[in-house]
């Protein structure tokens, strides 16, 4: 279940996976909708100190819509934000994702390749950083 902090919302991917096989993929679409509702949410939240970060800001909505019409442009994006706020960003998080057109042209290239193998690993180490990120935040508003 997705777990709500000061700074944002970090969630268990393998519960995503889970709750997807068995929705035949639907989970999944909704899972897309959140995170981007995560990263958004992010923004609104840090917006008045984490100043030299680049803004995970995006409108939800049209990302989901995205999801249907040009699903890599929501890959792409998904990544993007991510990478270049934890690149950008005073709060030190362990790793980061992917960048963006990088992610892109795995989900484009190899996804057959690898019957999703690969594309899989990168979306579990998406969240991964993401939840990683969001517990940097908490934990340097404590100290
Ligand atoms: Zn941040």
């Amino acid at each position: 279940m997705p777990q709500q902090h000061k700074y944002g919302t970090t969630r268990r991917y393998r519960r995503v996976l889970v709750f997807s096989v068995l929705t035949f993929g639907i989970y999944y679409l909704f899972y897309y909708l959140w995170l981007f509702r995560d990263l958004e949410d992010h923004y609104q939240k840090v917006l008045d100190f984490e100043l030299e970060a680049y803004p995970t800001r995006n409108n939800p909505t049209t990302m989901f819509v995205f999801l249907f019409f040009l699903p890599i442009y929501s890959v792409y994006v998904k990544y993007h934000l991510l990478h270049e706020h934890i690149a950008t960003s005073k709060i030190k998080s362990k790793t980061n994702c992917l960048e963006g057109y990088k992610a892109m042209l795995v989900f484009i290239f190899l996804t057959f390749l690898t019957l999703g193998i690969v594309p899989l690993i990168l979306e579990f180490r998406w969240q991964n950083v993401f939840n990683s990120h969001i517990l940097a935040h908490e934990k340097r508003a404590k100290s």
